[in-house]
C-alpha cells in the first residue's frame, strides 16, 4: 500500500516517501488567537485531524505540531495598526494576554467538540521570540536580510538574485509581484515592495513588545512558523499544512526563509484544505457571512433550521475532499444527518450480531477494504472511503433482514475495520439518542416553572432557577416573544 499526497509545491500527487522510514514530521498553521475561530477555521484544522489520524492508522510515527499565533503581527495589508490584537485589546479593555487565554481556551474547546486529536506540541510565537531574533540575525549575516528604522526585511530582490525562486509555491512570477504591489507600511523602509518583514520596530502605540538588537519590536508573521516547525522537525521535514489562503504570501515567505537560512527547501510536501463556503459565499469573519462552530450546535443562528450536533457537522465535512471547496447549507446538513443516522444504525446492528459457523459470506471483504485503503491512501480521499462504507452499510442491513450470510472470520474483521474507519480515522462519535430533544423538553419545563414562580412574584425562586441554570452554560433570554436559552 503506498501513500500518494498531493503536493502542492509540485502541483501533482507523489508517492510519500517520509524523511525518516515509519515516522512523519507535520506542522500545521494554526489559529491567531485574537476572536473566536468560525466554522471556516474548523474546517481546516479537522481536514488536517484527518490527516494525523490517517497516518497513524497507517502505521506512522507523527509528530505534529501546530501553533498558536499569539504575537502581533502585520495584516495582510500590511498595515501595523491594523494588528489584529491592538485593535482588539482596545475594543475589549483587556490585557493583550487576556485576549490570548481567552481565545486559546475557546478555541481548545471547540476543537475539543468536534473530536481532533491535540497535536503532540502546540508551541506559541510569544514563547519563541529569541528563535525568532537568533533567525533573523542569520538572514542578516547571510546578506538575505536588512535593517531599516528598526525594522528588518527579508530581501526577495536578493534571494532570486543567488538563482532561488521566490513564487514558487505560489507560481507567481516575481516581475509581476513587484508591479502589483502595493505597500502602506514601511514605505520607503523597504529596498522593494515585495521584501517582508521579519522583525518590526514598535510603535509607541503598539503594546506586545521585546527587546532586540534593533530596539524595541515584535517579529513578523512569517517568521514565527520558520522558527517553530524547524525547532522541532529539523531544517526540512515532512508535512506543512494549512489554507489554501496561507499559499502567498504565508507559506512562499516560510520557503524562503528556510531555503535563505539552511541552504535547503524546509518542506517535502506541502498540503492546502481548501476553504468552508456558506449558501455559496466564503466564510469569513470580514464579510460577516460566518457561523461560529457553537451557534451550529446549539442552532442559534438564522442560517439553519436546527441544530446539529458536532459529529453531524464532523461528517459532513468529511463527504467532501480536504482539497475541494466545501458548502454548507441546511440542506447539505440535513442530507449529512440523514447519512450520518443510517452510518451509526448500522454499525450499532454490526458490532451486536454473531455469525453462524457454517455460512460463507455473500460479501467480498478483502476486495472492499482493498477499495476502502485505496481511497484513504489516495491523497486522504475521505468522500471516496465513506462512498465504500455505506457499501458496507447495506451488506450489514441485509443481513440483518436475514437477506445475505457471513463467515465467522469475516463478521469478526468487518467489526474491526468498520469501527476502526468510523470511530478511529473518520473521527466520528455517536450521538446519545434524542439527547437534544430531551434536553430540550426539560429546559422548557424549567422555563415554565420560572415564569409561574414571576407570575406568583417568587422572584427569590425565578432568579434561583435563572442562575443555576446560568452556572451550567445554559443562558435565559427574555425577549417579546417569550423565554428562549442559548447553550454556552
Ligand atoms: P487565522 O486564524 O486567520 O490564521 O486562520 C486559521 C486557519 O483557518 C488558516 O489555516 C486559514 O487558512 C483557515 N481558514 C480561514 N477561513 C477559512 C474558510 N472559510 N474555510 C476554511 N479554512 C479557513
Ligand atoms: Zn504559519
Amino acid at each position: 500500500m503506498q501513500l500518494k499526497i498531493y503536493n502542492s509545491l509540485t502541483a501533482e500527487k507523489e508517492i510519500f516517501k517520509p524523511i525518516l522510514e515509519g515516522n512523519v514530521g507535520m506542522y500545521v498553521c494554526g489559529p491567531t488567537v485574537y476572536s473566536n475561530v468560525h466554522l471556516g477555521n474548523v474546517r481546516t484544522f479537522l481536514s488536517f485531524d484527518f490527516i494525523y489520524r490517517t497516518l497513524m492508522h497507517l502505521g506512522y510515527k507523527v509528530r505534529y505540531v501546530r501553533n498558536i499565533t499569539d504575537a502581533g503581527h502585520l495584516t495582510d495589508d500590511g498595515n501595523v495598526d491594523n494588528d489584529r490584537f491592538v485593535k482588539q485589546t482596545r475594543l475589549e479593555k483587556l490585557e493583550p494576554m487576556e485576549i490570548v487565554q481567552k481565545y486559546t481556551v475557546d478555541f481548545h474547546k471547540v476543537l475539543d467538540m468536534f473530536n481532533l486529536l491535540p497535536p503532540n506540541i502546540e508551541p506559541t510565537a510569544t514563547g519563541h521570540i529569541v528563535e525568532q531574533i537568533e533567525l533573523t540575525q542569520k538572514l542578516i549575516e547571510r546578506g538575505f536580510a536588512y535593517e531599516s528604522n528598526g525594522s528588518v526585511y527579508f530581501d526577495v530582490l536578493e534571494y532570486n538574485k543567488r538563482g532561488l525562486n521566490y513564487g514558487e509555491l505560489s507560481k507567481r512570477n516575481i516581475e509581476e509581484l513587484f508591479a502589483n504591489t502595493r505597500d502602506l507600511d514601511g514605505q520607503g523602509e523597504k529596498k522593494n515592495p515585495q521584501d517582508f518583514a521579519l522583525w518590526k520596530k514598535a510603535s509607541p502605540a503598539h503594546i506586545m513588545r521585546w527587546n532586540s538588537p534593533w530596539g524595541e519590536g515584535f517579529p513578523g508573521w512569517h517568521l514565527e512558523c520558520t522558527a517553530m516547525s524547524t525547532k522541532y522537525l529539523g531544517e526540512t521535514f515532512d508535512i506543512h499544512g494549512g489554507g489554501m489562503d496561507l499559499k502567498f504570501p504565508h507559506h512562499e515567505c516560510e520557503i524562503a526563509q528556510g531555503k535563505a537560512c539552511n541552504d535547503a527547501a524546509p518542506v517535502n510536501y506541502w498540503m492546502h484544505a481548501n476553504m468552508l463556503t456558506m449558501n455559496s459565499q466564503r466564510m469569513s469573519k470580514s464579510t460577516g457571512n460566518y457561523i461560529l462552530p457553537m451557534q451550529l450546535v446549539t442552532g442559534d443562528n438564522d442560517f439553519f433550521e436546527k441544530p446539529f450536533h458536532p459529529s453531524i457537522v464532523r461528517f459532513c465535512f468529511l463527504q467532501a475532499h480536504y482539497r475541494s471547496v466545501l458548502d454548507i447549507s441546511n440542506d447539505a446538513m440535513i442530507a449529512s444527518e440523514k447519512g450520518f443516522i443510517r452510518l451509526m444504525e448500522a454499525v450499532k446492528v454490526l458490532n451486536s450480531m454473531t455469525a453462524d459457523d457454517t455460512k460463507q459470506s455473500g460479501f467480498n471483504l478483502q476486495e472492499w477494504k482493498n477499495k476502502a485503503y485505496d481511497a484513504l491512501t489516495d491523497d486522504f480521499n475521505s468522500p471516496i472511503l465513506i462512498a465504500h462504507l455505506f457499501e458496507a452499510v447495506k451488506y450489514i442491513f441485509a443481513l440483518n433482514d436475514g437477506k445475505e450470510t457471513i463467515s465467522t472470520a469475516d463478521l469478526e474483521d468487518l467489526k474491526t475495520t468498520l469501527n476502526a474507519f468510523i470511530f478511529d480515522v473518520l473521527g466520528l462519535q455517536t450521538v446519545e439518542e434524542n439527547n437534544n430533544e430531551k434536553l430540550d423538553q426539560t429546559l422548557k419545563v424549567l422555563i415554565e416553572l420560572r415564569n409561574q414562580a414571576r407570575k406568583s412574584k417568587n422572584f427569590e425562586l425565578s432568579d434561583q432557577i435563572r442562575d443555576k441554570l446560568l452556572a451550567e452554560g445554559i443562558e435565559l433570554k427574555d425577549g417579546r416573544d417569550g423565554t428562549s436559552y442559548v447553550l454556552n
